[in-house]
């Protein structure tokens, strides 16, 4: 049985969350009641002109910096022509032979090219159960999204699991987040995902056919809907049949593949120069200054967070790829007073857990100068871990600062020397003698009730480090 070699390319869509749609002056709004946000535009209705919205070409060109891309200093927009009642011009408006950006990479991957173009209206199947007989096949539409401006980017077929796809798709988000252009929101489709896949047998120096799995909306399902596609396709192989160019609908609730529909070729859409828009013309240095103007990009900032903190490099990555957090840590970093950096970095997976990944510094009365206080407190041994951990609960509920919490709830370090933990250990020692007996006769894993003692009684004041250092002592050990 031969062995076979996954290929993915990425087709993903960036809702630019610009003040106004590409073409018309039309708010950008979600949520507000259908229809209220069009024109004459973007209804396509006859006589109307488009206007090029000058913000967003200036985000798809930060797009197309932050891919590593070559902007071009003229490119056009084309009509692609087809009928779908979303579709209200029966064409949209978008780029052809000559996108605004091409020749680009982004970590492992190389993008093949990113255009402009713009969204199609929002088709609401309204189903069964609303009362006419006919109902179950009405849909509605609601323009408000039409012409809202999207970038498309499309990679190389650089990707070789489903796995891959799925971090470097993280990567791409995280790296247009940065930029402040897009939501980059699967969920309410503010970036949305094809792929295409194929296989063939290791060693072949040709592409198998691929397939187009559409519109996943959402990571973990795009991942999971590669997976099925490959063994999909890799049974029909092994069976000798083939592949059919097609593009495909993944379910999720039941893993099925279903056809959508056999692949249509550009000639279908008849695309010809759109005649109501001059050519796009991009200045060097307008490209200068977008340039100048980039924020530090997350696979830099994972770099420079492992260089100067000495962060490992998948702690490193996990605080560039969550802003807030990365601006968290360092603002911690800054705040505390030598505290060291990876230990601030290793404290924060606590924080995380109690007041969630997305981090908001606004909403957590946690400040960095506490959250680095405390940790300072615990590297000193001045409090425990788990008092630390006892600290943080405090400081999520209430705020305040690490010290005066301590002094207050009482929660500083039983020092060895001052007798205390003598007298708790002794009397973990006469609680649990048969324990006590199997940690002399050598099994450590008897520790752990005697530890468990200590450190109840002492509200886990006490070093964990130390307790054992007394048990044995006094075992005579
Ligand atoms: P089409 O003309 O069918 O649109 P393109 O060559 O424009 O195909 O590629 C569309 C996307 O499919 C790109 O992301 C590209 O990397 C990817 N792709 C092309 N060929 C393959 C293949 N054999 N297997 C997987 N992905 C592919
Ligand atoms: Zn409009
Ligand atoms: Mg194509």
């Amino acid at each position: 049985m031969p062995d076979y070699v996954p290929t993915i390319g990425l087709e993903i869509h960036v809702q630019l969350a610009t003040a106004t749609k590409m073409f018309c002056g039309c708010a950008l709004s979600f949520g507000d009641p259908a229809n209220v946000h069009c024109c004459p535009t973007c209804l396509g209705l006859p006589g109307a002109l488009p206007v090029t919205n000058a913000q967003a070409i200036e985000y798809a060109i930060a797009i197309g910096l932050a891919l590593g891309c070559e902007i071009a200093p003229v490119s056009q927009f084309h009509r692609k022509n087809y009928f779908y009642p979303d579709n209200p011009k029966a064409y949209q408006i978008s780029q052809y032979d000559v996108p605004i950006a091409a020749h680009g990479r982004l970590g492992d991957v190389r993008i093949h090219r990113a255009h402009v173009e713009e969204d199609a209206a929002k088709l609401i199947h309204a189903g069964a159960g609303s009362g006419r007989i006919h109902d179950a096949r009405r849909s509605i539409v609601d323009f408000n999204r039409a012409g809202t401006p999207l970038v498309e980017i499309v990679t190389e077929p650089d990707v070789h699991s489903p796995e891959q796809a799925r971090e470097w798709l993280t990567l791409l988000r995280e790296t247009i987040r940065a930029l402040g252009v897009s939501d980059v929101d699967m969920s309410q489709g503010s970036l949305r995902c094809d792929a295409n896949v194929s296989v063939a047998p290791t060693g072949a120096t040709a592409l198998g056919t691929k397939t187009e799995l559409k519109n996943m909306n959402s990571f973990a399902f795009l991942e999971r809907g590669v997976r099925a596609e490959i063994a999909r396709q890799i049974a029909r192989l092994e069976a000798g049949e083939t592949i059919t160019q097609e593009t495909l609908h993944y379910d999720v609730a039941t893993g099925e593949l279903r056809s959508l529909r056999s692949k249509e070729e550009a000639h279908d859409y008849r695309y010809f120069p759109e005649p109501d828009l001059p050519l796009l013309r991009v200045s060097a240095d307008q490209v200068a200054a977008v340039r100048a103007a980039l924020p530090e990009l997350p696979a830099d900032k994972a770099l420079r967070l492992s260089a100067t903190y000495g962060l490992a490099p998948e702690r490193a990555h996990e605080l560039a790829f969550n802003g807030p957090l990365g601006t968290f840590f360092e603002a911690a970093v800054a705040a505390a007073d030598g505290v060291d950096p990876v230990a601030i970095a290793n404290w924060l997976p606590a924080l995380i857990e109690r007041v969630g990944s997305d981090i908001d510094p606004a909403a957590t009365p946690v400040t960095p100068a506490a959250f680095a206080a405390l940790v300072g407190l615990v590297g000193t041994k001045t409090i425990s871990r788990d008092a630390g951990r006892t600290v943080l609960d405090r400081l999520v509920s209430d705020g305040g600062e690490p010290a005066a919490i301590v002094a207050a709830e009482g929660l500083g370090a039983i020092a060895a020397a001052d007798g205390e933990l003598d007298a708790v250990v002794a009397a973990a020692i006469a609680a649990d003698p048969d324990a006590a007996a199997k940690v002399a006769a050598g099994n450590a894993k008897a520790m752990g009730p005697l530890v468990g003692y200590v450190m109840r009684e002492t509200r886990g004041r006490a070093d964990g480090a130390e307790v054992g250092r007394l048990i044995r002592a006094q075992l005579g050990l």
